[in-house]
């Protein structure tokens, strides 16, 4: 893909402007960038990534609850996580949720790619996706070296 120096913070304020008519009302986001979120990447493939991040935390919440974006960095590596207040990962799906086509969700509203593409995508950059969850907090914590320019 295209490799570009760009704002995480801005791919990540475009994705929510995108998902403005389908955040349910009584949905609150919180959204807090801090330091340096400018990383050298393909970052076609990583609004895909925020777009599957986003739109599973907006799934699993009901008509209410918080959506927390976070970006933060350190001298050479980028913390992204897009944390959800819904029903959480039970414990014996979670080892499952990164395998192509696993799903909970009825057919029309998931196909089971999105974490599996977004775990190669960001694999590609060399980075991790972490995840933690319990019922009624999940936490995706994206880590991406800030140099992560991919193939
Ligand atoms: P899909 O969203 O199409 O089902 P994904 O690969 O994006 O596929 O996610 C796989 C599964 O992981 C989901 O079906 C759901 O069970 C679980 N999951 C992912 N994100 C969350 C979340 N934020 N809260 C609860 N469950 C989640
Ligand atoms: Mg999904």
């Amino acid at each position: 893909g295209h490799v570009s120096s760009a704002s995480v913070g801005e791919s990540l304020d475009t994705v929510l402007m995108l998902y403005q008519n389908l955040i349910k009302r009584g949905v609150r986001i919180e959204r807090s960038f801090d330091g340096n979120t400018t990383i050298l990447a393909d970052h076609d493939a990583l609004n895909q990534v925020w777009t599957n991040l986003v739109h599973n935390a907006l799934q699993a919440m009901d008509c209410n609850g918080v959506l927390k974006i976070k970006a933060t960095s350190s001298s050479d590596e980028l913390f992204v996580s897009i944390e959800d207040t819904g029903c959480g990962i039970p414990p014996n799906a979670v080892a499952r949720i990164f395998e192509p086509f696993y799903t909970t969700k009825q057919i029309g509203e998931g196909t089971g790619l999105g974490l599996s593409i977004s775990a190669d995508i960001v694999q590609r950059h060399g980075g991790v996706i972490e995840v933690d969850s319990a019922p009624g907090r999940t936490v995706f914590t994206v880590r991406l070296p800030v140099d992560a320019a991919s193939n």
